[in-house]
Formats: C-alpha cells, structure tokens, sequence
C-alpha cells in the first residue's frame, strides 16, 4: 500500500498525465481529548505491527499547528504516505496512455449480468476468457451481487481559489491532505489551484442500494460540510463554494478490499475500498495483470488476494442497520463535543459496523 503511492506518482509522470500530485502525506488533527486518545491508540496499534515513527507518528500541538491550524487541536497523527491528486485528471490521462497502447475501452454500454466468459448488455454479449468485475459502488445493480458491495455516498464540496493570506492562517503549505479523529469521516485537499477541497460520509444510504444521479447531490450535507469546515478554520467564514459533488463508495461487509481470479469460471474481481480506492485500484490492477497471466509473485500472495468478504444482510435490515450506524456515528461526535470522553454510542455500534 505505501510503495503503491509513489508507484500511482510515478506512472503518472512516466506517462506526462499533469494530475497535480503532491506528496506530502497527511495529517489527523486530535481537536479534542477523546480524539486524542484515539490518535494515542492508533500509534501504539502501529507499533505492534512494527510500524515505525518514519512511517505514523504522533505530533503535539505545536508540531501539528506548525503543519495545519485547525480549531481545539490539541496535537495530531501523521504519515508521509499519502499524496494529493487530481482523481479525475489521473483518470482521463491513463485511460489515454492505455489506449495509445492499443486498448479500446467501450464506455457508455451497460453490463446487466456476468458470468464465465462472457458480460451481458442489452446489446448482446462480450465473450472473453476472463472477465473482471471492477464496478465497485455500482455491483449492487449487476444480477446476482445485490449483497456483494454496498454504495455509501461521500459528498465533497471546493471553495473559491483563496489568496495567500488565507493559506497562511491555515497551513499546508506541502499540500499534506488532512482528516481529523472524529467518528464520522472527513478530508481535505489543498489543490494546485490553491482552492480547499473538503468532503465527508453522512448521506443516507438509499433502500435496495439504489444509486441515481441526484443521489450525488444532497444540499443538507453540503450546508453541513460547509459549517464543519468553517468550524475547522474560522477564517473561511463567507468564503465562496464554487463546486459541490458526491458519488457511492463500495463498502463489503468485513470492510476488507479484496482482488482474486476463480480459475474454474475465469471470473475475476477487485474492489470494496471503503472510499481508499485511487491508490488501491492500482495495486489491485497490478495483481490482476498477474493473477490473469498465472504468474507467482509477491503481489499474488499478499493476504487480500482471494478473500471473500461475507454478503449483505437482507433489505430492509441492510437499509436499517447502515443509516443508523451512519446516525450513530454523527451522534458519537456530537456527544464527545460535550462529555469531552470517548463516545459511549460509538464503543455500542463499532462492534456491530465491523
Ligand atoms: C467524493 C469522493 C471522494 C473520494 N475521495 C477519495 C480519496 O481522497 N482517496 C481515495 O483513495 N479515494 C477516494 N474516493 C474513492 C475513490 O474514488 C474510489 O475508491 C475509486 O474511484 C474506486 O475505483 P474503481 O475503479 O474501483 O471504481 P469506480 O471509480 O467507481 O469505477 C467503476 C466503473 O464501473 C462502471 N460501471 C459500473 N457498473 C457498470 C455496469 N453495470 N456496466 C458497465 N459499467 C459499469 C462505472 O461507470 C465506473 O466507470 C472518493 C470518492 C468520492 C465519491
């Protein structure tokens, strides 16, 4: 996983794709006493798998601020192994470099099933001796993998180009990407054009994994990412919001990603990222290359190779159970802003999300 961060930022210089990477890894705030004990936690679980200071440390307050200056922090993780990119740059310019190598890439046809040897559309069907299913948040609409990944959505909102002055009062002058150790997940970029790039989970899941187009829209959450991250830097108060996105992560069951090829059907998978996928995809593309090719190497015997995550629960329990874990998770947050403890909420439902 970290060596596949620099192999996505060296391919992509080898290949002259301009995706605006910088690496310089990202940092966690601790921006209260609770998420600071799980910053704690999280270093000592690192050094249990032999994880060393070059590779997480933990950083107090003067060290964290001197990289970011986000409100209440009280100190930070962080790791060099991250590097911040223009997903949908990287993406166009390697399906260019893939193509000037002959490859043709059919967009716009709907696979409705797979199965050994062949993809089904409305149009007929692909035959090929292998067959890869790589539709990560969208596998729930293929026949037969309704419980395979579910489609949680993450929605992620830019503001305006802002000026010097304002960076200055923020930091990540690096272009670290930055989290902090709340409950419910959010990031953000700085981005070679000097906007803010912030996005997070909190949109509900949609009965029988429904996914549509205005789904990647919810004005609630975008109004909430907004105060979350005025919250986070008090001088954005009134900074303009000029784009607003979203779109379904896949998630399994375990919250395992996995890559493997059956051998006696030729059906071949990679996915369930949890929303980690720019970097994963390409580590589960290289071991795809040799799973495919029935090459032994040290990609094909790493332990997500072949794992099965277990299915989904049956609607409406899958609907239930996902909306509220993602409701606890708000409210694990909302408790710790008062009882300033670890969150009870959370320590009941973690066992439950796995
Ligand atoms: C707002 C947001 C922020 C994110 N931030 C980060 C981040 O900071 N870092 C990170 O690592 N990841 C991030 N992610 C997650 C990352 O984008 C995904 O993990 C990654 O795109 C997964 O790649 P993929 O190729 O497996 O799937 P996708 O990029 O989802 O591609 C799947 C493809 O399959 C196609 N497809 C699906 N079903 C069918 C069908 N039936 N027939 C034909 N084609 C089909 C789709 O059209 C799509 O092109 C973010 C995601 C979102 C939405």
């Amino acid at each position: 996983m970290r060596e596949t961060v620099d192999e996505v930022v060296k391919v992509a210089a080898a290949e002259g794709i301009d995706a605006h990477v910088a690496k310089g890894g990202t940092i966690a705030l601790a921006r209260s006493r609770a998420q600071w004990r799980r910053a704690r936690a999280e270093v000592a679980e690192a050094r249990r798998w032999d994880r060393d200071e070059d590779d997480l440390r933990l950083l107090d307050r003067a060290e964290a601020t001197a990289v970011l200056r986000g409100s209440r922090t009280v100190g930070a993780t962080y790791t060099p192994d991250c590097a911040a990119i223009h997903p949908a740059r990287l993406v166009r310019g390697l399906a260019e470099a893939v193509e000037r190598r002959g490859v043709t890439i059919h967009e716009r046809t709907r696979v409705r099933s797979i199965g050994p040897g062949r993809a089904h559309t409305a149009d007929g069907d692909v035959r090929a001796s292998t067959v890869v299913r790589a539709t990560e948040g969208y596998t729930a609409s293929l026949r037969g993998e309704e419980r395979t990944l579910v489609p949680v959505y993450s929605l992620i909102i830019a503001t305006e180009p802002l000026p010097p002055s304002t960076w200055e009062e923020i930091g990540l002058a690096r272009r670290e990407t930055f989290t902090d150790h709340r409950h419910l997940i959010v990031y953000g970029q700085r981005t070679a054009d000097d906007r803010l790039v912030f996005g997070g989970r909190g949109a509900p899941y949609h009965l029988g994994s429904r996914i549509r187009p205005e789904y990647d829209r919810d004005e609630a959450v975008f109004a909430r990412l907004y105060a979350t991250l005025v919250d986070l830097f008090p001088v954005l108060a009134g900074t303009r919001v000029t784009h607003a996105w979203g779109g379904a992560l896949g998630i399994p069951r375990d919250w395992c990603a996995s890559v493997g090829l059956d051998r006696d059907t030729g059906l071949a998978w990679a996915g369930g990222y949890v929303g980690d996928g720019v970097s994963t995809t390409n580590l589960a593309g290289r071991t795809l290359r040799d799973l495919v090719l029935d090459r032994d190497t040290e990609l094909t015997r790493l332990p997500w190779v072949g794992h099965r995550s277990p299915d989904w629960e049956r609607e409406p329990l899958r609907w239930l159970g996902i909306n509220v874990g993602l409701r606890a998770m708000t409210l694990a947050d909302a408790e710790e802003s008062v009882t300033r403890l670890p969150s009870l909420v959370a320590r009941a439902v973690s066992p439950l999300l796995g």
